[in-house]
């Protein structure tokens, strides 16, 4: 579904310049759970910026449902952004003196749907997610793994044709982690088609379909997650490997 080629991005300030991604070649196909790791500045949530829209790439080229997106212009990465992405952040980015059924329907108005269905559909997505009852609570009020649920809730109201988790559970209460893999899981089994950056490894070989290891730009290294944990074939993945499992 989404194909990027010989994807590269520089950031450029006053004294240096850093490429983030060197030439990336990847695909993503339909209802995959694409797991990524690696260090620190490797380049993981610059590739999911440029995946999602948010960050303009430098080379090559990105394509999406098998056409090209050169000839995109800011109207069509908004809408692709709004329309095809659903995008999940370590720090939730939600709206903390809104409910939490305001912080979904909000996005829904935007959208377009008229007040009363935006509301109907907003109820929906917070049963989904285990937010049942909960509709009058603030969303500064909720526990961290709450807050994570609720951000994933309105990233799914959009209805997105994949969703994109930067460390969804790196800023989680450690006892709050588990609840939001178990959604993230259940999404997987329903056939969402996802790319998460995670540490979470052991959640990476029970639920990805594959397994990337980012280092320096490049992606050093993919393969099913049964083959990725078992006989890692580069040593900067054995050595990573050997530090987080
Ligand atoms: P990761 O998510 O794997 O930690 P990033 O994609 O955030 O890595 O960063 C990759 C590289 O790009 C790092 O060297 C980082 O310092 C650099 N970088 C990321 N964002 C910016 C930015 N906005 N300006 C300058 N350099 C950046
Ligand atoms: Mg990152």
């Amino acid at each position: 579904m989404i194909v990027l080629q010989n994807i590269s991005k520089y950031y450029y300030t006053d004294t240096s310049v850093t490429q983030a991604l060197r030439k990336i070649n990847l695909e993503f196909k339909i209802g995959e759970f694409v797991a990524i790791t690696g260090e620190s500045g490797s380049g993981k949530s610059t590739l999911l910026n440029v995946i999602s829209g948010m960050d303009a790439f430098d080379d090559g080229e990105m394509f999406f449902c098998g056409e090209p997106t050169f000839q995109y212009d800011a109207a069509d990465w908004e809408n692709f952004r709004r329309n095809e992405i659903g995008f999940v952040f370590q720090n939730y980015s939600l709206i903390g003196h809104y409910t939490t059924l305001e912080n979904i329907k909000s996005a829904l108005l935007i959208m377009g749907y008229q007040e009363e269905e935006a509301a109907r559909q907003a109820v929906t997505y917070l049963e989904k997610v285990g937010l049942k009852g909960m509709e009058k609570q603030r969303a500064s009020e909720l526990s961290s793994g709450q807050k994570q649920r609720l951000s994933i809730a309105r990233a799914l109201a959009m209805n997105p044709e994949v969703m994109l988790f930067d460390e969804p559970t790196s800023a989680l209460d450690p006892e709050m982690v588990g609840e939001v893999l178990d959604l993230m899981k259940e999404l997987a089994e329903d056939g969402m088609t996802m790319v998460a950056v995670t540490h979470e490894m052991g959640f990476a070989r029970e639920v990805g379909t594959r397994v990337l290891f980012m280092d320096e730009g490049v992606v050093l290294e993919q393969n099913t997650p049964y083959e990725f944990f078992s006989s890692p074939q580069m040593d900067r993945t054995k050595e990573f490997l050997s530090k987080v499992l």
